[in-house]
């Protein structure tokens, strides 16, 4: 199987024409669109015994251009920013304020109490905690100012909301992701700076000299769309009405071309079901492997697919995601009972020489978290190396060219070896 998906593997294959041929795909996108029917094909082409498609209606927001300088004493300084994803624009106006500096909750919440964030933009500067070995916790802490800092500032009066971007990586890229409003509050711009401009503005507040940005965007949140999850399935032989999902999402943000996120879920999902066909294999139980929608801003697809097997009265025995990047897998997380777990865990040797080694992470996924909601099913969530993810991800460094085609066949590896043992043994 390790030599199968090494040597034939052709996830890597996958990866180039999702990327390069389909782009990055937001959801409601022209793109997301090529990228649904690119999925049908390449599931068709792996093996599937049926391919089909599940309708969602997804958000459809759209970006347009934006641009932010400011005047530091007498110079003056142009930035190169990113919407986060949902937000609101200007309004076709341009935004003219001074700027506050924060960097923690607590901080917001003197300033604002005292009224010193009215009428201003508010930069919220906190930085990502290099400390953390598994930098998935640090961006956990980060991403939360990112949801609902522009909720918070907004309270206190503020006319826009910038933030260093939750990133790794010292350079000119912004990173965007999701944000949310409250509705009872004013919807203010939610706008990204890359890790150098967030630098060079904190530099200039720190100067004490009046400073005054002005800010413009364009984007906005549009009536919801209609899409698609692909779902692709091999028939298990002893016991088809147990099923086991694989999956990753393929929508993306809308800078870079989704390559780590989630191209890399969605082409290692699929080499399963051709490794199963290459190696003339039939599973006992059903695979299928999902390319959920939607994903990024609002997880659409993952709710409809949980939905509908409910609906369907399916029996969902587990279901595994791999939306943590394309790099060289270190384990896979466990989201089930104890005793699902020790079941699981006595595969951990045969896992091993392949580098995958932790068990122990409580991880599932975005999209199959609304199975186990639904209908209590064990998730399981491939966990690669986490040390560069946060330099591409959500920014235009997510490219085809970042993935590296060994650790992404690991990944696909460690998957299609979960669904063997799954399919054989039962869980
Ligand atoms: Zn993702």
């Amino acid at each position: 199987m390790a030599d199968q998906i090494l040597e034939q593997g052709t996830c890597y294959d996958n990866l180039r024409v999702l990327c390069k041929e389909v782009g990055h795909r937001l959801s409601g996108s022209p793109q997301a669109e090529k990228a649904v029917q690119w999925g049908v094909k390449a599931l068709k082409a792996a093996g599937a015994d049926t391919v089909w498609l599940q309708e969602v209606k997804v958000p459809h927001w759209v970006r347009g251009p934006i641009s932010a300088s400011f005047t530091s004493g007498a110079e003056q300084f142009t930035l190169q920013p990113l919407a986060l994803g949902n937000s609101e624009g200007t309004n076709g106006q341009t935004i003219e304020a001074g700027v506050v500096e924060v960097s923690t909750w607590d901080e917001i919440k003197q300033l604002g109490a005292q009224g010193l964030l009215k009428d201003k933009i508010v930069f919220i500067n906190h930085r990502f905690n290099q400390k953390n070995i598994n930098t998935f916790f640090s961006y956990g802490d980060c991403a939360g100012y990112r949801v609902r800092g522009a909720i918070d500032v907004s309270r206190y009066g503020a006319k826009a909301m910038l933030l260093r971007s939750v990133s790794t990586k010292n350079d000119e890229h912004a990173h965007t992701g999701m944000m949310m409003y409250n509705d009872s509050l004013a919807k203010i711009p939610a706008i990204a700076l890359s890790l150098k401009d967030a630098d060079l503005l904190s530099q200039r507040l720190k100067l004490r000299m009046p400073l005054k940005m002005k800010l413009k965007a364009d984007c906005k949140m549009l009536p919801d769309a209609v899409s698609y999850n692909v779902v692709g399935e091999i028939r298990g032989s002893e016991k088809p009405e147990e099923i086991l999902t694989v999956g990753g999402h393929l929508d993306s943000w809308d800078v870079g071309e989704g390559a780590h996120d989630d191209g890399a879920g969605c082409v290692q999902s699929i080499e399963v079901l051709h490794t199963f066909k290459a190696m003339n294999l039939q599973p006992k139980r059903t695979i299928r492997a999902v390319l959920f929608m939607n994903e990024e801003n609002g997880a659409r697809g993952g709710r409809k697919y949980a939905e509908l097997a409910k609906t369907n009265n399916e029996k969902h025995l587990a279901a595994m995601e791999s939306d943590a990047g394309g790099f060289s897998p270190r384990g896979v997380g466990l989201e089930m009972s104890e005793a699902q777990k020790t079941s699981v865990r006595k595969w951990r040797h045969l896992l091993l020489p392949y580098g995958v080694y932790d068990f122990e992470l409580e991880e599932g996924g975005v999209d199959i978290s609304f199975l186990r909601k639904e209908m209590n099913t064990p998730l399981l969530g491939l966990l690669p190396d986490s040390q560069r993810y946060f330099d591409v991800h959500h920014s235009a460094n997510d490219v085809f060219e970042a993935v590296n085609e060994r650790e992404l066949k690991l990944g696909a590896l460690t998957m299609t070896a979960m669904m063997y043992l799954l399919s054989e043994h039962g869980l």
